[in-house]
């Protein structure tokens, strides 16, 4: 791959975390100017540019070095890594970023109540993070199957595909308004800031340098 000058860091092109993102790398002293697509953005005073895309690719975009950072949830960094042969290589939560809080939990069916992971035993959970859930129930010694679901898990029990789902909360409202009641917390989140372990050893690498230390001086000041 053709090796670049400047720094790219990959963010939601719309959704939750788009704003608080763009207003992070504000607070950092970034500039950009939108280009006509939405796609990329130029910076306009430090070597930066942004791309804009489906957060569910940053992970991805990020391993194979056509971004350096990316500003993404901790469930979908969690995901990717767990889907890669060697999990604990290639990608790291850099910083946490203290927005975009939600967790991703296990809930059944209001009237079946909860007594523990042994519940879920030989249930069927429909989820869109197959390898987040498959490790919890690994580390709770459950045996369920794992119903693979790319939207709307949370009407599946309703559907009669699943008996419980794992899906993300933040307020509760999405479960309450689908009869169904949190069980167990998977794992909490956030946005983070995400890279690759060794950062590039070129003036990327220094910009990067940069960039965190005022992102550490932002995150600072707001705690
Ligand atoms: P995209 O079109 O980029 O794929 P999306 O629908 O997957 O968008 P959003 O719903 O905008 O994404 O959520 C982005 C991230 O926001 C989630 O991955 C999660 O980290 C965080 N988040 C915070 N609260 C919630 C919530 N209540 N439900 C879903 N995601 C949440
Ligand atoms: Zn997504």
């Amino acid at each position: 791959m053709k090796s670049r000058d400047r720094l790219r860091i990959a963010m939601q092109k719309s959704g939750r975390l788009t704003e608080p993102a763009q207003e992070l790398l504000a607070r950092c002293g970034l500039k950009f100017r939108q280009s006509r697509d939405k796609l990329f953005c130029f910076g306009e005073g430090e070597p930066v540019d942004l791309l804009l895309v489906r957060d569910d690719d940053i992970p991805g975009l990020i391993a194979e070095g056509v971004c350096d950072l990316g500003i993404v949830g901790r469930n979908v960094l969690r995901e990717f890594q767990l889907s890669q042969p060697e999990p604990g290589e290639g990608l790291a939560e850099l910083r946490s970023l203290g927005f975009g809080r939600c967790r991703l939990s296990i809930a059944v069916p209001h009237e079946d109540g909860y007594d523990g992971p042994a519940q879920l035993d030989g249930r069927a959970i429909a989820t869109s993070y197959p390898g987040l859930l498959g490790e919890w129930l690994r580390s709770h010694g459950v045996a369920a199957r794992v119903v693979y679901l790319a939207g709307s898990v949370e009407i599946a029990p309703r559907l009669g595909t699943a008996d419980a789902i794992c899906d993300l909360v933040s307020s509760g409202a999405t479960l309450v308004a689908n009869q169904l009641r949190e069980a167990a917390v998977v794992i909490e989140s956030e946005a983070v800031l995400a890279g690759r372990r060794d950062l590039p050893a070129d003036e990327r690498g220094e910009i990067a340098e940069l960039l965190l230390r005022r992102l550490d001086g932002v995150i600072q000041v707001r705690d």
